[in-house]
C-alpha cells in the first residue's frame, strides 16, 4: 500500500466548533472505542474547546476520555466512508465534563487516525486507542527513584551478578524507580534495597518533568568510509530537506546500516526535531541500545508493550511535550502523539512483525510512510533483503535507493555451502549431516562460535500413534501438539491449549507406540550435546529466554566467549553482532517453502540470509550451512550466489502477470463462526454477493489453512485488484450487502502477510 499516492488532502480544517442561535455549542468527541465515528456533545459556555483536545465525556452512564474531533472529513474521497447525517438535535445534546490537562493531539495525529481507519477498515476509535493507551487521568506517578551513590563503596561491596546488573543499568546516570530496575533487570526489590543499604545506591526524588537525557548529536560520531561516508551524506541531507521523501538503506548484514542511518537521526536533532525508530523487536534488542548510547550519550526512550505504567506515561509525556527527542518502539509507537516529529526509521523494514494481525490489522511499515508524507517528513526504511513491495516503489521512482555493498572493516561475507541431505543424510532418527557435524567439530576445536538455527519451538511437531497412525492435534484448532519435553506437555502453538503427554495411545490404547516426528529445537540440542558433551550450549529461544533481560544476558554470555555453541529459533536471526561466530548450521532450510504463503520464497530467503549474517562478523571469515532436501530450489540457488536482486526479480515476474501485490491490491476476509454450517453459510453469502468487474476479482470461498482456530471455523476469501483501483470503497458496498447471522464474523485484512 505504500506506493497509493495520498492526493488531494484539502489543507487543514479550521476547527469544528459551530455556535448555533440558541447558544450551545456543538461540538464532536471520538471515543477510544468501536464505534462508528464521533458523537456530538455540548460544550459548556465557559470551556474553550478545541479540536485534539483531550476531554472526559458522558457515555450512558459512565464518563469517558476522548478527543475533540474535526466536524468535516480530510480524507481522499476514496477512502472517507459515507457520511450519514443524523444529527441530534441540540437541546438533547450533553455536556462534556471536563478538559483534561494534557498536550492536545496535532491535526496531523488526527488526519493520521482517520487515515488509518479508513484504510484499513476499523471504526476510528479503535485506531485512536492505540494513541490513548494509558490511564489519562491517573495521578502523577510514584516520585521516589535511585540513582548511583557519589562516592558508591564498590570495593567493599559483594558484587553478586545480580547486584552487577543493576549496576550496569544505573551506569547511564538515569534516575530509576525500584519497579523500573526490576523489570530492567529481573532482579528483585530485595537487591535494589540491598544496594540502597550497601550506600552504592542513593534516593533521588523523581520530578515528573524531564525523565529524558539529551542526546548530542556530537558525542561520538563514526569515522565513516567510502559508501558509507556517502550514504551518510545522503541521508543527511534527505533530513536537511525537511520534507516527506521515503529512502531506502540496503546493506549488506555488517556493512554499517544502523551506524548510518544513527547519522539520519543525528541531522534530525540538529534541527531540534524528534525521530522515531522502529523495530521489530523491540524487547530483544539491548545491543541496539547500547550502541545508540555510545554514539548519542544517553539511551533513548523506549514504547512497547512491555514497559511499565510510570514508563509509558512519562514516554507518552515526553513524546507529546517533546522532551523525549528519540523515541525507539515497537510498531505501537507510531500513535504516540508526538510534538514535533521529524524522521522515521523502520529497521529491518520486510518483517512480517510490522504487520498486526489483531484488533486494528495495520502494517507498521506502510502506515510509517503514510503518517510522514501526511506530516511531511522524511522516512527511511532499512533492510539487507528488503522487501518486494519496497523493492517496486523504488523501481517506480518513488522511494529513493541507498546501497552500502560490502561489510565494514573488510569482514567478508559468510561462504553459503547447501548440504544435499540426499547426498548426506543424517543418521537414522537424528537431523545433523554427518558432514555438518564435522564442520562443528573442527569450528569448536580452533575456539570459534558455532550457531545452529532450527525455527521451530519444542522437541518434536508431530507425535504419532505407531501401532493406528493417530496423530496428537488440538481440540481447538486444525493443528499438530507440539511436543515440549523439557515441561513434558504437548501444546499447540496456535492456542494456549496444553496437555501432558498422554502415558498411551488415546486412540488404540496401545502402550509405548508415541513417537516423537520430526526436529524442534530441543531435539537439536539432545542430538547435540551427545555430539559434543564439552561444548558449552546455550538455547535460544521464547521458551528459555523469558524476557528483554534474560536475552540481553545470553546475548552478554556469548560476547564474552561463555558459550561455544548456540541453538536458536528466529531470535538468534536477529541484528545481534557475535564477533567470534564463525559457523553457522541452518537445520532445516526447507522449512517454511511449504504452504499456501504468497510470500514463502522471499520469507524464507530473508529469514536465510538474515542468521548467515550472524557469521564472520570479524576478522575471521564465516561460513554458513544449509541443510535442504531440495538444493535446486530457486531460494537455495539464491543464497549460494548471493545474488539477492537476481531472486527479487524472479519473484517480481512470477507476481506481474498475476496482479499479485506489489502489482496489484489485496485484501483478504477472514470468515469464522462457532460452527462449521454457519461459517459455510456465511462464506457463502458473501460468494454470492462477491464484486465484480474489470480488473477486480474475488477467489474463494474456501477453508483456511487453519480452518479451524480457538474453537472458531474458518473460511477465506480474497479481493484482487488492480493498482489503480482501491479495494477499500469495494469491500464497504460488498460488506453492507450481506447479512450475516450473529454468531458469524468477519475479519479485513487489507495487504494480508499472513495466509493462515
Ligand atoms: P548492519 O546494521 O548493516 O548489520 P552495523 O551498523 O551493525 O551493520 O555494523 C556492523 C558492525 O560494524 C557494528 O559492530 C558496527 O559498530 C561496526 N561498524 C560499522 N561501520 C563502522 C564505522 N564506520 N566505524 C566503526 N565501526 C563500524
Ligand atoms: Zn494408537
Ligand atoms: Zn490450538
Amino acid at each position: 500500500m505504500a506506493q497509493k499516492p495520498l492526493s488531494n488532502i484539502p489543507p487543514q480544517d479550521s476547527g469544528n466548533l459551530t455556535a448555533s442561535a440558541c447558544g450551545t455549542t456543538r461540538i464532536s468527541v471520538l471515543l477510544p472505542m468501536p464505534f462508528a465515528g464521533p458523537f456530538d456533545y455540548r460544550a459548556p459556555a465557559d470551556m474553550d474547546l478545541q479540536p485534539g483536545d483531550i476531554v472526559v465525556a458522558p457515555l450512558g452512564k459512565r464518563q469517558e476520555t476522548g478527543v475533540v474531533w474535526d466536524a468535516t472529513s480530510t480524507l481522499p474521497a476514496d477512502l472517507a466512508p459515507p457520511v450519514t447525517e443524523k444529527k441530534v438535535d441540540a437541546s438533547r445534546l450533553r455536556p462534556i465534563v471536563c478538559r483534561l490537562d494534557l498536550p492536545p493531539l496535532s491535526a496531523e495525529l488526527r488526519q493520521f487516525i482517520d487515515w488509518v481507519a479508513a484504510y484499513t477498515l476499523t471504526p476510528p476509535g479503535m485506531v485512536l486507542a492505540m494513541t490513548l493507551r494509558l490511564h489519562m487521568r491517573a495521578a502523577p506517578t510514584p516520585t521516589m527513584g535511585w540513582a548511583m551513590a557519589e562516592h558508591p563503596a564498590l570495593e567493599t561491596l559483594r558484587l553478586t551478578p545480580a547486584r552487577q546488573k543493576v549496576l550496569d543499568l544505573l551506569a547511564d546516570g538515569n534516575h530509576r524507580t525500584t519497579t523500573d530496575i526490576t523489570n530492567a533487570t529481573g532482579v528483585s526489590a530485595g537487591v535494589v534495597k540491598g544496594l540502597a543499604n550497601a550506600g552504592v545506591l542513593r534516593p533521588v526524588s523523581l520530578g515528573p518533568e524531564r525523565p529524558f537525557g539529551q542526546p548530542d548529536a556530537h558525542y561520538n560520531p563514526p569515522v565513516l568510509e567510502g559508501a558509507q561516508q556517502s550514504a551518510a551524506v545522503a541521508l543527511r541531507q534527505t533530513v536537511a530537506e525537511n520534507r516527506f521523501s521515503v529512502t531506502l538503506l540496503e546493506g549488506v548484514t555488517g556493512s554499517g546500516k544502523t551506524e548510518i542511518y544513527l547519522e539520519a537521526i543525528a541531522a534530525c536533532l540538529e534541527q531540534g526535531k524528534q525521530a522515531l525508530i522502529l523495530l521489530p523487536e523491540i524487547a530483544l534488542s539491548a545491543q541496539w541500545m547500547e550502541r545508540f548510547s555510545r554514539r548519542f550519550g544517553v539511551q533513548p526512550a523506549v514504547w512497547h508493550s512491555e514497559i511499565g505504567q510510570r514508563a509509558r506515561r512519562l514516554t507518552w509525556l515526553g513524546a507529546a511535550d517533546g522532551s523525549a527527542s528519540v523515541i525507539v518502539g515497537a510498531r505501537s509507537a507510531l500513535f504516540l502523539p508526538f510534538h514535533h516529529l521529524g524522521l522515521i526509521i523502520v529497521d529491518e523494514e520486510h518483517e512480517a512483525l510490522f504487520k498486526q494481525e489483531e484488533g486494528v490489522i495495520y502494517n507498521a511499515r506502510d502506515m510509517a510512510v503514510v503518517r510522514g508524507r501526511l506530516a511531511r517528513f522524511p522516512v527511511v526504511v532499512v533492510s539487507a533483503t528488503p522487501s518486494l513491495e519496497t523493492l517496486a516503489n523504488v523501481e517506480a521512482g518513488r522511494y529513493r535507493h541507498l546501497v552500502l555493498p560490502t561489510r565494514h572493516g573488510g569482514a567478508e561475507l559468510p561462504e553459503t555451502r547447501v548440504l544435499d541431505l540426499r547426498d548426506h543424510p543424517p543418521p537414522r532418527g537424528l537431523f545433523l549431516s554427518p558432514e555438518l557435524v564435522e564442520d562443528i567439530g573442527a569450528t569448536l576445536e580452533r575456539r570459534e562460535q558455532v550457531m545452529l538455527f532450527l525455527n521451530r519451538r519444542g522437541y518434536a511437531p508431530l507425535t504419532l500413534c505407531r501401532s493406528c497412525g493417530h496423530r496428537m492435534e488440538c481440540p481447538h484448532c486444525t493443528a499438530w501438539l507440539v511436543e515440549h519435553r523439557n515441561r513434558k506437555v504437548l501444546s499447540c502453538h496456535y492456542c494456549d491449549h496444553t496437555e501432558p503427554m498422554p502415558p498411551t495411545c488415546p486412540q488404540c490404547g496401545s502402550e509405548h507406540s508415541l513417537t516423537a516426528i520430526g526436529p524442534g529445537i530441543e531435539r537439536i540440542t539432545e542430538e547435540a550435546r551427545q555430539l559434543f558433551p564439552d561444548a558449552r550450549v546455550l538455547v535460544m529461544s521464547s521458551d528459555t529466554l523469558g524476557g528483554p533481560a534474560a536475552t540481553a544476558e545470553a546475548v552478554a554470555k556469548i560476547s564474552r566467549r561463555d558459550v561455544d555453541l548456540i541453538i536458536g529459533t528466529q531470535i538468534v536471526a536477529k541484528g545481534w553482532h557475535f564477533p567470534h561466530l564463525t559457523l553457522v548450521g541452518v537445520v532445516d532450510a526447507d522449512l517454511g517453502l511449504g504452504g499456501a504463503d504468497l510470500r514463502a520464497g522471499e520469507r524464507t530467503i530473508q529469514l536465510l540470509h538474515q542468521v548467515a549474517g550472524r557469521a564472520g562478523r570479524a576478522s575471521s571469515p564465516g561460513r554458513v550451512i544449509l541443510q535442504s532436501y531440495a538444493p535446486e530450489h530457486p531460494v537455495m540457488q539464491a543464497l549460494l550466489s548471493g545474488d539477492f536482486d537476481a531472486f527479487m526479480q524472479q519473484e517480481a515476474a512470477q507476481r506481474k502477470p498475476g496482479f499479485w501485490p506489489p502489482y496489484g491490491r489485496l485484501a483478504a476476509l477472514i470468515v469464522s463462526a462457532d460452527t462449521a454450517v454457519a461459517a459455510d453459510e456465511a462464506a457463502a453469502q458473501l460468494g454470492r454477493t462477491a464484486p465484480y468487474g474489470e480488473g477486480i476479482q474475488v477467489l474463494g470461498p474456501a477453508p483456511a489453512p487453519l480452518a479451524v482456530l480457538r474453537g472458531r471455523h474458518r473460511r477465506r476469501l480474497l479481493l484482487r485488484t488492480h493498482r489503480n483501483i482501491a479495494v477499500q470503497p469495494i469491500l464497504r458496498r460488498w460488506l453492507g450487502m450481506v447479512n450475516l447471522a450473529r454468531n458469524a464474523k468477519v475479519d479485513v485484512d487489507i495487504d494480508p502477510v499472513s495466509f493462515l
